[in-house]
């Protein structure tokens, strides 16, 4: 767990392809932002315990979109934070369990590290611990103290979240630091129209930190970073 602005936790680990998640803390109450990839949400629990807070006190969790490495702990985390699941519509049934994640190629496009990813997805394994969502985001929506991105194009209802007042984004999968900085994963990008305008909104927002799905959160020249990559992408 790395705090990486005030009341900004990022929690990560190698499995998922060194994927993120994050914690987010306001006047006591706690958001949660994705929910890595073990099944039993140990690392979150583990990092709550290490902030003196119980699983009660997360008062809410949103999934940026229903990849598998996301989704890991999210059922067990929901049954034991009795927090309310929040996601975009178009996502809420992958989560959910009643319908898979849409394949992508499993030819390698960019790194070799990314195919058992790829082929996860093709073979639809392994399986998350389906979980209902109980309440739909939209663009504009706030989550706790984050104001809620619609930018799709990684799939149709990704989601990404801002903190205005840390300067704080959270890009999901739209952008990766792991294996290496890119904007996403190219294999991954459904529809790389969309992605474009939605790599241009997220360079939009100037954030100071950008905490992203894979790989750690870019801290230092962020902006620049997010400019350069959505003016890069074709
Ligand atoms: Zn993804
Ligand atoms: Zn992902």
């Amino acid at each position: 767990m790395i705090e990486l602005a005030d009341g900004v936790y990022g929690l990560g680990h190698g499995k998922g392809g060194h994927v993120h998640a994050f914690l987010i803390e306001t006047a006591g109450e706690l958001s949660l932002v994705d929910t890595l990839f073990e099944d039993d949400g140990r690392l979150v629990l583990d990092a709550l315990r290490r902030l003196g807070r119980q699983p009660g006190d997360v008062k809410r969790i949103a999934i940026t979109h229903g990849h598998r490495s996301h989704l890991g702990g999210l059922a067990a985390l929901k049954r034991l934070t009795g927090a309310p699941v929040h996601a975009h519509a178009w996502e809420a049934d992958i989560v959910a369990g009643d319908r898979r994640a849409q394949a992508v190629s499993i030819l390698p496009q960019q790194s070799l590290r990314l195919i058992p990813f790829q082929l996860g997805l093709w073979l639809d394994r392994p399986r998350h611990a389906a979980c209902a969502v109980d309440e739909l985001l939209r663009d504009g929506d706030a989550f706790g103290p984050l104001q809620v991105l619609h930018v799709p194009g990684h799939s149709p209802g990704h989601l990404a979240f801002w903190w205005p007042e840390r300067r704080f984004l959270i890009a999901g999968d739209g952008i990766a630091t792991w294996p290496k900085l890119c904007a996403g994963w190219k294999a991954f990008n459904l529809n790389h129209l969309q992605h474009k305008t939605s790599l241009a909104r997220l360079a939009s927002l100037d954030a100071a930190i950008v905490g992203v799905g894979h790989g750690d959160a870019v801290t230092s020249g962020a902006a620049d970073v997010v400019h350069a990559l959505a003016e890069e992408f074709h």
